[in-house]
């Protein structure tokens, strides 16, 4: 446990359970909104249309665009509606690239939002704001993103896909893990990290047999949502650093390249992080805790290789490199050889013990 520690909370309310969506209009007024913008992704644009109408006269506008990774040019675009409508407050509907899009239009606007998270992602407990602008991603911290107001209606989740809420919940687990062993950890983070994990785990694996489940729907994303917290008040380490370089680098996809390296990177942390060790074995119920999540993706049906994924095998040695360039804080001291084991072993999808 760490010893002194400072914990800071943030700002957000949260509303959580079955049919919770019902609560947005009040919400809105709550926050004295009358012109709202609704943002999605395309896949998701009859659900947001169905947000449009519950809010009815407080509904000014939606937009169906957003995308990953925040793309500058998709905000600038998303701008012009809001200045057109004169909207005066913002519902994200969605998973990390709905609810970055509306960060990024707080972040040029301060305009309050609403997000109403469907995937298992977190970025709507977080001051992070990634923006992609001519292939370049950078990232700020400021609070001005964080949302006023998080809606997670554990309904919403049920059409997420099996594979997909697999890959998402693994993502979402990734942050409890490397909060556990963050430099910056206190022991309420190390609470909810052991219990998002718990929750997870044992949602997740009936979901990918029946995606219908409500109540294990309702454990991943109890799970999920306290993993965001970890995410938002702590730093990160190697994990969260391999995946940021595989996926800036190699455009890999998010979750699932998550879902391949926590498996590795917990194994490659386990030896100097006792404490984290002993929190993620409580929360899965046993020994052999990077094999389970490794065992949990291949039982789910989803990749557990990096070159499932499309990256070639000639890209380890440059994946070393750039890891090794801006190397973020880790338990365990960055040794080259065993960090290109490591991806090695990812690459291949060889399953750590
Ligand atoms: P996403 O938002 O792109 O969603 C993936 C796909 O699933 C989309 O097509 C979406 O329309 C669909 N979908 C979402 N919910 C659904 C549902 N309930 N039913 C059916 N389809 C649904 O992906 P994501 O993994 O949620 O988010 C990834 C993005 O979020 C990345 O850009 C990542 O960088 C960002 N992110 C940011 C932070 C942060 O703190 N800033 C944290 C985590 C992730």
């Amino acid at each position: 446990m760490n010893f002194p520690f400072v914990y800071e909370g943030q700002p957000y309310r949260v509303l959580f359970g079955h049919g919770m969506l019902g609560e947005l209009p009040d919400e809105a007024e709550r926050l004295g909104c009358g012109r709202l913008l609704v943002l999605s992704t395309p896949d998701q644009r009859a659900a947001a249309e169905e947000v449009a109408a519950l809010l009815g006269d407080r509904c000014a506008a939606t937009y169906h665009d957003a995308r990953m990774h925040t793309p500058v040019e998709v905000t600038e675009d998303a701008m012009v509606v809001v200045a057109k409508h004169r909207i005066d407050g913002l519902v994200a509907l969605g998973g990390g690239s709905a609810i970055g899009l509306s960060k990024a239009i707080a972040l040029r606007t301060d305009l309050p939002q609403i997000a109403v998270p469907t995937t298992y992602a977190g970025s709507e407990m977080t001051r992070i704001i990634g923006q992609t602008e001519a292939g370049e991603k950078t990232t700020q911290v400021t609070a001005k993103v964080l949302p006023e107001t998080v809606i997670y209606d554990v309904d919403l989740t049920l059409t997420l896909p099996p594979k997909l809420s697999i890959t998402s919940g693994i993502n979402a687990m990734a942050h409890a893990v490397e909060a556990l062993y963050a430099t910056n950890g206190n022991p309420i983070v190390q609470l909810m990290a052991e219990q998002g994990i718990a929750a997870l785990y044992r949602g997740l694996p009936t979901i990918a047999q029946c995606p219908d489940d409500k109540d294990a729907r309702r454990d991943a994303l109890y799970g999920a949502w306290l993993c965001a917290i970890c995410l938002g008040q702590t730093s990160m380490a190697l994990h969260h650093k391999l995946c940021h370089v595989l996926g800036g680098s190699f455009d890999l996809p998010h979750a699932e390249t998550h879902t391949i390296i926590l498996p590795h990177a917990l194994a490659y942390n386990a030896p100097a992080a006792r404490d984290a060790v002993g929190a993620i074995k409580r929360a899965l119920g046993g020994d052999g805790i990077a094999g389970r999540i490794y065992d949990l993706a291949e039982g789910a049906g989803v990749p557990v290789a990096l070159r499932d994924l499309g990256m070639e095998e000639s890209d380890i040695d440059r994946t070393v490199a750039l890891v090794l360039a801006t190397a973020y804080a880790n338990p365990r001291p960055l040794e080259p050889k065993l960090l290109r084991r490591l991806i090695a072993n990812a690459w291949a999808g060889v399953r750590p013990d």
